[in-house]
């Protein structure tokens, strides 16, 4: 039997923990140095003016809604096709995420049908570059334009991509990162929100530091014991230690990203021939950051629905995985949203067919074989 190979996994090495321990005995552990100069080294990455680092990814959605100024009954348009994070982020605000489908061949935000969803009431779209493909920034751009609405990017799959020539993180008014394991850098826990303008950067600085002006690190420097509470913020502050983590990992991106794009390119190779599967659309212009290979199931050539293919590639030992249950189908957003199936006919229909395989840059190429194999086998066992 082949060891088990998972979907992600996060690459710590030696120069990771020197960085972390250096600063676990220094005298900053929470707000230091580490957390702007983390900062300051990702904005300059993404080729952002400004860059604020919060405790997670979910922290780096929520902490964009209030940047925005979403307020009570405000409308906030999100695909379908995403992590839960996305659209709750609105509600946490007590906004109303407002569902539009995404296109098949690529799962991203489907920029035709977005006008048809707005309201009085709507105040932003949040695409979702998924998988690690950046959306259609111009058409996105446009129609944001014509009715006043902030973009932001929820780039949480996308850290190194490029949309014509351009790093995500440098496009949208806001762009939202998270460095959970599984994603291209990590902090443990951990998110970056990344934007041109002042105010924004003001108001996220602000909202993570529980709406006070000041934190301790520049009060201690201004030998001041004062500060106001100006909003209402959370605690979503990031330690020092995760940021020179996260600073250490950084280094190591462009090395990683290469070795994604490496194996998408087998798996591309390996899978083109195969009628059973439908890969997902590159467009073009764009430098995908493979966060997640996902292969698309075509039924007219298997004798066997995605639940059975996925078990036998489980009983191949192979980590595979479902991105995502469309949001909208979630308990939750059906009893306080009244969503429920018929709402998203793409999205639902592409989450009965796909199937994420194995994909981190710590893969050896033996287990990209391996994975190649074990779907090539599950494929023509449900072959019609
Ligand atoms: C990972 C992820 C998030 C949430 O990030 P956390 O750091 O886990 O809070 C949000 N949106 C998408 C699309 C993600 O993949």
């Amino acid at each position: 039997m082949n060891e088990f190979i998972p979907y992600g996994h996060q690459t710590i090495e030696e120069e990771d923990i020197q960085a972390v321990l250096e600063v676990l005995r220094s005298d900053w552990l929470t707000t230091g140095p580490k957390v702007e100069l983390f900062e300051n080294k990702f904005a300059e990455y993404v080729g952002a003016k400004y860059a604020v680092a919060v405790s997670s990814g979910t922290a780096a959605l929520h902490a964009a809604m209030y940047a925005l100024n979403i307020l009570p009954g405000d409308e906030v348009i999100v695909p379908p096709i995403t992590f839960a994070a996305t659209a709750n982020a609105v509600v946490f605000q007590r906004g109303k995420p407002v569902f539009s489908d995404v296109q098949k061949e690529t799962l991203l935000i489907d920029p035709r049908l977005i006008e048809r969803h707005l309201t009085s009431r709507t105040k932003a779209v949040v695409a979702v570059d998924y998988a690690g493909q950046p959306c259609d920034y111009d058409i996105l751009g446009e129609i944001a334009a014509r009715h006043g609405l902030a973009v932001v990017a929820d780039a949480s799959h996308a850290l190194g991509s490029e949309f014509k020539g351009r790093k995500t993180g440098s496009i949208t008014d806001l762009t939202t990162f998270s460095f959970h394991p599984v994603k291209h850098i990590t902090t443990g826990e951990g998110g970056m929100v990344t934007t041109d303008n002042p105010e924004y950067a003001e108001r996220l600085r602000v909202f993570r530091n529980h709406g006070i002006t000041t934190d301790h690190r520049q009060r201690a420097q201004q030998g001041s014991w004062y500060y106001e509470m100006v909003d209402l913020g959370y605690n979503y502050r990031i330690t020092d230690f995760q940021c020179a983590l996260g600073l250490s990992q950084l280094r190591r991106l462009p090395a990683w990203l290469g070795r994604r794009q490496e194996i998408a390119a087998r798996y591309d190779r390996a899978f083109s021939g195969i009628a059973a599967l439908d890969p997902l659309v590159l467009l073009d212009r764009r430098t995908h950051a493979y966060h997640l290979y996902v292969i698309c199931l075509n039924p007219d050539y298997l004798n066997a629905d995605r639940n059975q293919v996925f078990s036998a590639l489980r009983e191949e030992n192979l980590g595979v995985n479902i991105h995502y249950i469309p949001v909208h189908l979630h308990p939750f957003y059906r009893r306080e949203c009244g969503t429920k199936p018929g709402l998203c006919p793409v999205a639902e229909e592409m989450y009965e067919r796909i199937i994420s395989l194995p994909l981190f840059h710590g893969m050896t190429d033996k287990q990209v074989d391996t994975v190649i194999s074990s779907v090539n086998k599950v494929i023509n066992r449900f072959f019609k």
